[in-house]
């Protein structure tokens, strides 16, 4: 059922164990006619409509994402839907969160999306979370919904709303936004990759930019939002081809969509074949911001990209090496460079030799000045970072 639309194999057998179970109800005529443009479609008709009724759907956050997600599928007629939020709404959030009005700012997000959402469609039960998400209670209030949307902007979240999925096998529909560009998927472990295979490692702290450092596009979470809400529309009709092992790339300036094939990896610390994370962990400190407010400071040895430009040029022997992830790799990389990403660096050290005069290079600089400092550390003495990685290549070369 997740893969294409054939009648009666195994997976579609599967997929009726994803929404609850429980005994047919009916329409009322208010509601058919409220869902008359599904009810005359063939892929959704009154079948569909009532599994969308069943269907409980749990959204993580009321902000950017979490507004189309809410919005959409309350009007679509998910019959429960769960909200996790604490914050309230802020004059910035206004912008972008459109469940939001004016006159909410000082409410909490829950109230106020709540309100919204009964004036869209009071057939909708909400269930509001006024918490933090944790490792203590996120299974418990992930277990009784069919689908998890994942419209949090941190990555102790992000992992945590993973493994949490993972663990119960739920999927797990995936948004992310940043300035002009997005990315959706379907992480799905039954059926596909989790984001633990796409990223093993959370990015070093502070290297990745919150919407709030970086700023976001007040349309862009509404595009990817409603790309969540759609693909969860689609796992719950059972319809279509779901985001499961794609992840999808939108860059709103260009307006470009691209899309990487994810592959599950059977290494995978939680969802492979020999998990060794089999409960929840504690994520902040994963993502290493707990205690390391104020990295210390190094002696990385730098080397800028015309320097190395003028290297290759002149033909001296080096060892460029790329750190970042595979999918990033595929994007644009520097000719010549062999791509080993940060997290493989100390199993993967033996490749290089420590003769070499080695370059080691990220997007940014960041990651690679961990790479040289590991491999400083581990006696490699001829070892330079790339001021500035990819984004000075890009921009001096
Ligand atoms: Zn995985």
């Amino acid at each position: 059922m997740f893969m294409n639309s054939k009648e009666t194999t195994p997976k579609e057998e599967k997929m009726a164990t994803l929404t609850t179970t429980t005994p047919i109800e009916q329409l009322s005529n208010d509601e058919i006619l409220r869902y008359s443009r599904h009810l005359i479609m063939p892929e959704v008709a009154m079948e569909g409509q009532l599994k969308l009724k069943q269907a409980k759907v749990l959204c993580i956050g009321a902000g950017g994402l979490g507004t189309p997600l809410a919005l959409y599928l309350a009007a679509a007629g998910v019959g429960t839907l769960g909200i996790v939020d604490f914050d309230v709404v802020d004059f910035t959030n206004l912008q972008r969160q459109i469940i939001h009005d004016t006159d909410d700012v000082g409410r909490l997000k829950l109230d106020s999306a709540r309100d919204t959402i009964r004036d869209i469609n009071p057939n909708v039960e909400v269930i509001p979370y006024e918490t933090r998400l944790t490792s203590d209670n996120a299974l418990d209030i992930f277990r009784d919904y069919d689908i998890v949307a994942d419209g949090t902007d941190n990555f102790p979240t992000r992992y945590l709303v993973n493994d949490a999925c993972v663990l119960l096998g739920k999927p797990n529909v995936y948004g992310s936004i940043f300035r002009f560009e997005g990315q959706a998927s379907v992480f799905y472990a039954q059926e596909g990759p989790c984001y633990r295979c796409l990223y093993p490692e959370p990015p070093p702290p502070g290297l990745v930019p919150s919407c709030a450092e970086g700023g976001v596009l007040g349309v862009l979470p509404g595009i990817v939002g409603s790309l969540q809400a759609l693909e969860v529309i689609k796992l719950i009709l059972g319809k279509g081809d779901p985001l499961i092992g794609r992840l999808l790339l939108f860059d709103a300036l260009h307006l470009k969509f691209r899309e990487l094939k994810l592959r599950k990896n059977p290494e995978c610390p939680v969802c492979g074949t020999h998990p060794t994370i089999t409960k929840l962990i504690d994520y902040e400190e994963f993502c290493g911001i707990r205690g390391e407010e104020h990295v210390p400071e190094t002696k990385v040895p730098e080397i800028s990209a015309t320097e190395v430009k003028k290297m290759s040029d002149e033909s001296q022997p080096f060892v460029l090496i790329d750190v970042r992830e595979p999918h990033e790799y595929d994007i644009c990389n520097i000719p010549g460079a062999k791509l080993i990403p940060l997290g493989e660096v100390p199993k993967r050290m033996h490749e290089l030799n420590s003769a070499d005069e080695i370059v080691v290079h990220c997007r940014s600089g960041v990651r690679s000045a961990k790479a040289v400092e590991f491999l400083m550390q581990a006696g490699f003495r001829r070892i330079y970072n790339l001021k500035s990685g990819v984004l000075a290549w890009a921009r001096d070369v």
